[in-house]
């Protein structure tokens, strides 16, 4: 293990022990460093992933986590800290970044229980409707939108939905990923709670890769992630043999 300045990747390296409270924290952290520019400091000067939708991410997953300590007010202050975020961001941007914005409030308002998620998810279609980009699937790149791809994608874990099951084959990308939002989040958080178990986010994964073994359930199928290697069945920390 490296250092701990990366506060969300020392919530990955938790999420394997089951270290929820300390996750949720460390998720919380992040997104607060993310926010201020402070996080991820070791990622190169242009990476334009170190950006308010990485911290609206890290503040649902804290939430995710703290449901999972059994804190469900630690749940609800991240989803509504989440919905202030995203509503004051939506005043700097336009076009798809605003509609993007709508999105985050309906993901915030859904994981806080809060009335309105079902509102925010019709004005981001209307708002992703008016933007009309050009090419809706290079628009999911943006950091904003991907950072919502990349929660769903985790959240999914282990069904491992994809760009393509959220956004179809990409013509209708935009429209298509707000209604899979709106569709399954629900049903991610109700699976997470109910497995009592976030996974870690997929990073480059290898099958049956002969050098590694999970000291917890023996697979050697592994996740490249948070500057460390997991086994990509159960987060723990695998081992070379
Ligand atoms: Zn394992």
């Amino acid at each position: 293990m490296t250092d701990d300045i990366d506060h969300a990747d020392r919530a990955v390296r938790l999420l394997g022990p089951e270290r929820w409270r300390e996750a949720a924290d460390a998720y919380t952290m992040g997104a607060y460093g993310t926010l201020a520019g402070y996080e991820g400091f070791k990622r190169a000067l242009t990476d334009d992933r170190t950006s308010a939708g990485d911290g609206l991410c890290y503040l649902v997953l804290a939430g995710v986590c703290a449901q999972l300590a059994g804190d469900d007010a630690g749940a609800r202050n991240r989803g509504l800290q989440g919905v202030l975020v995203a509503t004051d961001y939506r005043r700097r941007v336009d076009g798809v970044d605003a509609a993007a914005c709508h999105e985050w409030v309906g993901h915030c308002r859904t994981l806080a229980d809060s009335d309105g998620a079902e509102e925010a998810y019709d004005r981001a279609a209307a708002a992703y409707e008016d933007a009309d980009p050009d090419d809706p699937s290079t628009a999911t790149t943006r950091p904003l939108l991907q950072a919502g791809t990349d929660l769903l994608t985790q959240l999914s874990r282990p069904d491992d939905a994809a760009w393509d099951d959220i956004h179809g084959d990409g013509s209708n990308a935009l429209a298509r990923r707000v209604r899979f939002a709106r569709a399954r989040l629900p049903a991610f958080l109700d699976a997470r709670e109910r497995e009592g178990h976030l996974h870690a986010p997929r990073g480059s994964t290898e099958y049956g890769n002969d050098s590694y073994r999970c000291p917890e359930c023996g697979a050697n199928d592994i996740n490249h992630v948070a500057d460390t290697v997991l086994c990509l069945r159960c987060d723990v920390a695998t081992e070379r043999v």
